[in-house]
């Protein structure tokens, strides 16, 4: 069984989903967060500032710095509600419609009475856009909040920002939890850029789609059509009776996880084809692949979960 990344049809499209603009606490304007996005050979980005009230609840109309090479798609980091730390939630959202309503969150400190968490992801999946927990270990995000969200299509499992500004890059962690308790869920790269730091071109998606079209973009998010990278390639990854099949630009490790203990690792020097044994994850409802080059930077498939195998997806 291949992932879906790479039996789909197309091909990949580079794309930053979590950025900031001056439109929030960003210092760049949108226009310039999006040149220099395609001029860094982006081939998309989601411009995703606060939604709150001390910004006006932006959702940034990007169309104008749409090309015939480079596309947007609206989104915003949207807030409202506490998680158990009592601070806000934030929670990303892609291809969100222009007119989303506003919830009452009035600035960065959640206010009583207002719309939970949970119950604003949940809207925002209805009106049609991709959700993300964003920054699970920036957040401080406990095990019980990640369980709330249902409505998440993904996991920020890399933040650049978080990475750059305080070492608390990773979501990997309540991930791995949450496909262990059976949740259906992808990963994501972001950068959350805000041009404030080093922040930006770090961490992105690889989103395979016949064309570099936001609709066909949207979709393939949602239906894990992507994986997600720090700098090196996964050309490909097959499921075989007793081994994972990785292809991928020349790394020094191939590593695959899966439910508890379970990981295997494969070092080498320019591996560019790499079977990892099963063996190690018979037992494991979901695997997933991370390569590393020799830079330290990596990439990792989405999961792969292995009751949908049995219906040829
Ligand atoms: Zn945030
Ligand atoms: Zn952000």
């Amino acid at each position: 069984m291949q992932l879906s990344a790479f039996s789909a049809p197309g091909r990949f499209w580079r794309g930053n989903l979590h950025t900031h603009s001056t439109l929030s606490d960003g210092c760049l304007a949108p226009e310039e967060v999006c040149r220099r996005y395609a001029a860094e050979g982006y081939d998309f980005i989601s411009l995703t500032d606060h939604f709150i009230g001390r910004y006006g609840y932006p959702i940034a109309d990007t169309l104008p710095f749409r090309s015939n090479s480079f596309t947007t798609l609206l989104g915003a980091e949207l807030h409202s509600g506490a998680m158990e730390n009592g601070e806000l939630w934030h929670i990303l959202a892609v291809g969100l419609p222009q007119d989303f309503t506003a919830p009452n969150a009035p600035d960065f400190q959640p206010v009583a009475g207002q719309e939970s968490g949970p119950e604003l992801a949940a809207r925002a999946r209805a009106s049609g856009a991709f959700v993300a927990i964003a920054h699970p270990h920036w957040s401080g995000l406990t095990l019980a909040d990640a369980r709330s969200i249902t409505a998440a299509h993904s996991v920020e499992i890399y933040n650049h920002g978080c990475a750059i500004g305080c070492d608390r890059e990773g979501g990997g962690h309540v991930l791995d939890l949450l496909l262990s308790e059976g949740r259906d869920l992808t990963l994501i790269a972001t950068d959350d850029a805000h041009f404030t730091e080093p922040d930006h071109f770090g961490g992105w998606v690889m989103v395979k789609a016949e064309a570099n079209d936001p609709e066909l973009l949207l979709e393939a998010l949602k239906t894990g059509a992507f994986y997600s990278s720090q700098g090196p390639e996964i050309r490909n990854v097959e499921i075989r009776d007793s081994e994972v099949f990785v292809e991928s630009s020349a790394v020094a490790s191939v590593i695959v996880q899966g439910r508890g203990q379970a990981a295997l690792a494969v070092h080498g020097t320019s591996m560019t084809r790499t079977s990892v044994a099963l063996d190690r994850f018979r037992g494991s409802p979901w695997l997933r692949v991370t390569v590393v080059d020799t830079a330290g930077k990596r990439a990792w498939s989405n999961p792969v979960r292995f009751e949908n195998t049995a219906t040829g997806n």
